[in-house]
């Protein structure tokens, strides 16, 4: 064979709402071999491709020549197996990987939005995001309602003639906010929009293309990769609006140029196969320090306790084996607390003082003079972003009791207790 083709033996094992859809099983039955045998599939380490013919090459452009590759910005083996391997977890036809995770918010959103056009919201969203909708945006004449995204009548209410999308994560960052896909998903196709949904923070434990968002999104950076080694980032949708992304003439990943290298999709692909093990662990040790956090009184968010307002919700969407999530907040009442907190736990050896999440390490930071800085202080006071929010990446510690007491020591030592 002159090229090596995507090799899948199993690829039809899901169906849309399918009530058997087991997102870990589907990346475990997918299977693909090095050239030789081996059981990885061959790194592509190019960025060219040659052609026998140049009937073919043309073909290629064209987008007609199924199975050739072209130039690595467009595609590549590596990148198509990861992408692969990220539809069948998400249960979608097919999907793109980015360099980054606003490497795909960007083009998804610009894409489906042209200038003229409006886009419903949630306020609470990853810094990156909101600072795109918000500031970057509206110079392209795109303009951004953002709403309250657990209320449906206020999203529903927002909606205008020029609405094109409605836009939101599964889990909000960093409030923990959870969005009713199934009602978004109704509304959105009463109104004929698309609904958007990053995944990041509950990969495996929802599956939002099966409660019917029309893309999903994730920074694959964060639990997806899990090692806090590579940026990395994937829309997850159909073969249509997949080819569409990566059109040379229109499409807006491959023209905004944000495209992964082939080496970082094999190790993201590696990674990937535990991420089931993974998560049931992260979301173990966070429902155990949720539940001991808020029984010593501390103002505790996790989507895992009942006190939480959208728990049932969660609930009703989640497969329940991989839990409720690595994060969770607490809210210690000022900056200054929580940074004595964090710099105790940090020397304590506890975990890190650093954005970003789903490491094995747990992360804290502060979002509110941090990764929501974007954000101005009135919103945040207004979404409830408090000053003293310390936002929890909850790590794969073998002994979480052992962290909890060690954790619960700082915490009375510093006076938040
Ligand atoms: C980190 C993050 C992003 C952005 O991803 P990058 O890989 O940093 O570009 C988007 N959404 C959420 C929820 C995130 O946590």
């Amino acid at each position: 064979m002159y090229f090596i083709k995507l090799l899948k033996i199993n690829d039809t094992l899901f169906t849309m709402k399918d009530k058997n859809f087991k997102p870990a099983n589907n990346i475990q039955d997918l299977q693909y071999f090095g050239e030789f045998g081996g059981v990885n599939p061959s790194i592509s380490d190019s960025s060219t491709y040659t052609f026998l013919s140049a009937k073919t090459m043309f073909d290629t452009f064209e987008g007609n020549a199924d199975g050739c590759y072209l130039y690595s910005r467009h595609t590549s083996p590596s990148n198509l197996y990861l992408g692969e391997a990220l539809a069948a977890m998400e249960g979608t036809e097919t999907a793109n990987v980015s360099g980054t995770g606003m490497g795909a918010i960007v083009p998804a959103l610009m894409q489906l939005c042209k200038a003229g056009d409006h886009i419903v919201s949630s306020r609470t969203i990853y810094g990156g995001t909101y600072a795109y909708l918000k500031n970057f945006a509206p110079g392209f004449n795109l303009a951004t309602t953002f709403v309250d995204i657990t209320k449906l009548d206020v999203v529903e209410a927002a909606i205008t003639p020029n609405t094109k999308v409605i836009y939101c994560e599964s889990v909000s960052n960093p409030l923990l906010e959870v969005a009713d896909i199934p009602g978004l998903a109704a509304l959105a196709k009463k109104h004929n929009l698309k609904l958007l949904v990053d995944n990041t923070f509950s990969p495996l434990s929802i599956s939002p293309a099966q409660l019917g968002a029309d893309v999903v999104m994730h920074s694959l950076t964060k639990f997806i990769n899990g090692s806090s080694d590579t940026m990395g980032g994937v829309i997850c949708g159909t073969q249509e609006f997949i080819d569409d992304l990566r059109n040379v003439n229109d499409g807006a990943s491959m023209l905004m140029g944000s495209s992964m290298d082939s080496l970082r999709a094999a190790s993201i692909l590696k990674n990937m196969r535990t991420l089931h093990i993974r998560m049931k662990q992260h979301s173990a040790n966070a429902l155990y320090l949720a539940e001991k956090f808020e029984a010593d009184g501390l103002k505790t968010v996790y989507p895992g306790l009942a006190s939480h307002p959208s728990h049932q919700l969660f609930k009703s969407m989640m497969h329940p084996e991989y839990g409720y999530g690595g994060m969770l907040t607490i809210d210690v009442g000022s900056i200054d607390k929580a940074n004595e907190l964090m710099e105790l736990m940090q020397e304590r050896n506890l975990g890190y003082l650093a954005v970003s999440l789903g490491f094995y390490k747990t992360l804290f930071s502060a979002p509110g003079s941090s990764t929501s800085s974007e954000i101005p202080e009135e919103e945040q006071a207004e979404m409830g972003l408090t000053d003293g929010l310390i936002r929890f990446s909850i790590g794969l510690d073998n002994d979480i009791k052992r962290t909890y007491e060690i954790m619960n020591t700082c915490m009375k030592e510093v006076g938040v207790l």
